[in-house]
């Protein structure tokens, strides 16, 4: 889960056409939610991942689900609240379910709530810094059941994987390259082109991008690939605000 920036109010959604909409839903329950207006810019407010698992969104399979952060069945005169529709996947929509996030217990709200604050990365696992029993980020991780292994730590490990294998050519590369002394820049365009695909997977926009930007900035190959590249002047401005991008999103891998 990363912090995103919720874009305006949707200049459709007027006061008057949500009063409109609140009343449809409460004669009808119809999902008076899906409207373009609504979705598209909720689908890009997240880059298309569901704001709580970062699971990509956007295909037949994987529909965007317009979450509502205080639930609907509670609140119904909050169903087309701007401030309380969150992009989400169907599965993580479904487990929130009727939670009350005002009675139940609060839990993050990644357009107010920076989610690195309360958690942190521990092996494959994203679980809460303050682990005692009803705690925001406890609660978030266990009713969102964000290390489903099936679900959720297969896919990310199976990502980190393809990433591991790209790294350890580029790095192998890279170290090659430092230990040259002719000064000529050996796999130079492979090495540059390879830290980028590296970069672009820990990007604010990649899937699982909260695990990923957290497992490849703390890889020794990508930090020695890193220093190499500064050495030989092939860190590019591009990579550096890559690499910056990717550190704020990034998570703590021990509790501070
Ligand atoms: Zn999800």
């Amino acid at each position: 889960m990363i912090k995103l920036e919720r874009p305006d109010k949707p200049s459709e959604l007027t006061e008057e056409k949500e009063k409109e909409l609140v009343q449809e839903f409460k004669d009808t329950e119809r999902a008076v939610w899906r409207k373009d207006y609504i979705t598209e810019p909720l689908f890009n407010m997240s880059h298309g991942k569901c704001c709580y698992c970062e699971t990509v969104l956007g295909t037949q399979a994987r529909p965007m689900n317009v979450e509502h952060f205080h639930c609907k069945e509670a609140y119904p005169n909050e169903v087309v609240t701007w401030d309380n529709l969150l992009p989400s996947c169907g599965q993580c929509n479904s487990n929130k379910g009727k939670h009350d996030t005002i009675k139940d217990g609060l839990i993050i709200n990644p357009t107010i709530d920076n989610p690195k604050e309360y958690l942190y990365l521990k092996y494959f696992m994203i679980k809460s810094k303050d682990n005692q029993l009803g705690s925001i980020g406890r609660r978030t991780v266990e009713l969102l059941d964000l290390n489903n292994r099936e679900r959720l730590v297969n896919p990310r490990i199976l990502i980190a994987d393809t990433m591991r294998q790209k790294l350890e050519n580029i790095h192998e590369k890279a170290v090659d390259l430092a230990g040259r002394q002719d000064g000529k820049q050996y796999n130079r365009t492979k090495i540059v082109n390879g830290i980028r695909d590296i970069l672009r997977m820990a990007q604010p926009d990649a899937e699982y991008s909260a695990f990923m930007s957290t497992i490849i900035l703390t890889d020794e190959d990508y930090l020695e690939t890193r220093d190499i590249l500064i050495a030989k002047e092939l860190w590019t401005k591009e990579f550096e605000v890559m690499h910056n991008k990717a550190s704020e999103i990034k998570l703590d891998t021990e509790i501070k």
